[in-house]
């Protein structure tokens, strides 16, 4: 396929305001490719990537050599073209006039193909050490040589990791579905998806062997599955309603997630976070004891990592495991933030998926593999009775600097269920009982501007829950409460890749901000209480014709969720539940 090709189709994915425009022009570029590897080659590239995020691959070219490359293709100077990039701000827009109006132009011009770039920009990935800036920098320049304007533009903004055409990994799926029968496949993909997401992998083999290849599709080891979640209520005794009272209860810890897989004869440890970044570096002290401590040398099970005082035995608050998120001195800072990890699911073992096992069977096969001491074993977990036990047992947590529990169903349905939020895994949570409303993780989709001292910052922002059904992102408050100068700073930076000047496809408004924000950053928000709203697209008509539902005095807690995606953000679902509970508790007081 020739790059032109699929620049054209990024062009009308980014003129796009809908999610179902989107699909279908996604669906009519996956028809025209030619191969498996092109259907693979295309999902990447459309998600701005040229591999799966959990191989932590990144392009690693900065804004300043891509600026060198644009200035040697063209023939311009590079102060002038970095002068450019200060006014328009958008290296892709920069990329397309330089090329535009280049100096030479070539007597024999070569059509870039998507193979080309793909495996050039691959190259660029793969270069390292010694004189790679230099490599890195003509192999760019070589492709801008050879592109139109409209090609340099994405091939710049792909490069600098800034494409974001809106379009998720669920939206390519569903692309899939339908350009090889119809929606009633994305579930079948989505199952595949959640055991291997690899999504160029998922394409290259529906497109090779069809359905029968994507059911075969199983948890393999070096590969992160999709975490299960869970469900919350608000009371030990719904607890016991939703399961029948066949449960088990185990502490929440609060630390990070983590995914560990051993394999390659017990010699290889990779661990994954709750998003499936590849942060195996931040824990060397875990893949020692996991090396030791676990009896299998090919498995892959769940836990999570919490800070720690050895001396004591007390966790520490989970905002301590942050300084572990650093490249290097990493040694050091594990000595001095030990972690313990209390492991609590058992995914895979020595060939066998442990998914479809119910919840017993997998925590007794977790147990025997353990090796327990102070710094790795089982999460604590008692098997109630009654209610009074289950009470107990949330204090003791609680008293434990936890921060309640994770209760699970013990019916013989409660397999694994990854990538899904369900009520075979319920938490409750302490701060669910000290307000009227739980706190919510919601996504920044709008900015607007402060005035007088912070003039010219964006200082509220337009938050919004997210719509699994639909894929979309729906608003439920404007918040501008909570945030210290320094968060400002800190948000003000990381929002200034994503604004865009016009509403991004996937998010559903009523409200106009100043800025639109790509959704991609999520904050935790606590709010009074939920009320009717209608300027708000949450719960929209649900309740009441023309209105939705808003929180009142939202307010940032301070809590960065950067191991959240936005699919992972509270769901419009979760806060017509939660409004559903304040009104019978308004109504039952
Ligand atoms: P939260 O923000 O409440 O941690 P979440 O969206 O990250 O929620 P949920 O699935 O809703 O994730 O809640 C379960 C989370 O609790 C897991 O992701 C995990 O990090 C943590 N956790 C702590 N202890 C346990 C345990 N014993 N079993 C399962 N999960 C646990």
């Amino acid at each position: 396929m020739k790059f032109s090709e699929i620049a054209k189709y990024m062009e009308r994915l980014e003129a796009t305001s809908g999610r179902i425009e989107m699909i279908h022009i996604l669906t009519e570029l996956f028809r025209k490719a030619s191969s498996p590897d092109e259907a693979a080659i295309i999902a990447y590239v459309i998600l701005g990537e040229l591999h799966p995020p959990y191989t932590g691959l990144e392009l690693g070219m900065s804004e300043k050599l891509i600026i060198r490359s644009i200035a040697l293709a063209s023939g311009y100077n590079t102060s002038l073209v970095d002068k450019r990039m200060t006014e328009v701000g958008d290296i892709g827009k920069v990329a397309e006039e330089f090329i535009g109006r280049k100096k030479q132009v070539s007597l024999f011009p070569v059509e870039l193909t998507l193979d080309r770039v793909y495996n050039t920009l691959d190259k660029i990935a793969k270069t390292a050490g010694e004189g790679s800036i230099d490599v890195k920098v003509r192999l760019l320049t070589s492709l801008l040589i050879d592109s139109t304007p409209k090609e340099a533009r994405y091939i710049a903004r792909l490069v600098d990791g800034t494409l974001r055409l809106g379009v998720a990994d669920m939206t390519i799926l569903e692309a899939l579905a339908l350009c090889k029968g119809s929606r009633e496949l994305k579930p079948i993909l989505e199952e595949a998806y959640n055991k291997y997401p690899d999504i160029g992998y998922i394409a290259k083999v529906l497109f090779k062997e069809g359905l029968d290849g994507i059911k075969k599709i199983e948890v393999t080891p070096g590969i992160p599955i999709r975490p299960m979640l869970a469900e919350r209520v608000r009371s030990p005794e719904e607890a016991w309603e939703k399961t029948g009272g066949k449960l088990a209860a185990e502490f929440k810890y609060d630390g990070e997630r983590v995914q560990i897989h051993k394999f390659d004869n017990g010699n290889k440890v990779l661990i994954f976070s709750r998003r499936l970044e590849n942060i195996t570096h931040q824990f060397p002290d875990v893949i020692e004891l996991v090396k030791k401590n676990v009896k299998a040398d090919n498995v892959i099970f769940e836990g999570e990592a919490v800070a720690f005082d050895p001396e004591t035995g007390e966790f520490k608050p989970f905002q301590e495991l942050m300084h572990r998120k650093r490249k290097h001195d990493i040694e050091r800072i594990a000595r001095e933030i030990p972690v313990t990890l209390r492991v609590f699911d058992l995914i895979y073992l020595n060939g066998v998926s442990y998914l479809k096992k119910p919840f017993i069977e997998r925590r007794r096969r977790l147990e025997e593999i353990i090796e327990s001491n102070d710094y790795i074993k089982p999460s604590e977990i008692i098997y109630p009775r009654d209610t009074k036990e289950l009470w107990e047992f949330f204090h003791l947590a609680i008293e434990n600097g936890c921060e309640g529990l994770v209760i699970k169903s013990l019916a013989s349905n409660s397999v694994y269920q990854a990538g899904a939020r369900g009520w075979l895994w319920i938490k409750l949570k302490r701060d669910y009982r000290a307000e009227l409303t739980d706190t919510l993780d919601l996504v920044v989709v709008g900015g607007l501007y402060g005035r007088g001292r912070k003039g010219g910052l964006l200082s509220s922002f337009l938050m919004a829950v997210y719509d699994e059904k639909n894929d979309v992102f729906k608003t439920v408050c404007k918040v501008g409460t909570g945030f210290k100068d320094e968060d400002l700073t800190e948000m003000n930076k990381n929002l200034k890749p994503l604004i865009r000047d016009r509403r991004p496809a996937r998010v559903i408004a009523k409200m106009e901000p100043d800025v639109w924000i790509e959704p991609q950053i999520v904050l935790e928000i606590q709010a009074a209480e939920i009320t009717l709203s209608p300027i708000h697209t949450c719960a929209y008509g649900v309740f009441q014709e023309d209105v939705g539902l808003a929180l009142r005095f939202p307010r940032f807690t301070g809590r960065y969720r950067y191991d959240k995606s936005p699919e992972d953000a509270t769901t419009e679902k979760e806060v017509i539940e939660m409004y559903k509970r304040q009104r019978r508790i308004v109504t039952e007081a």
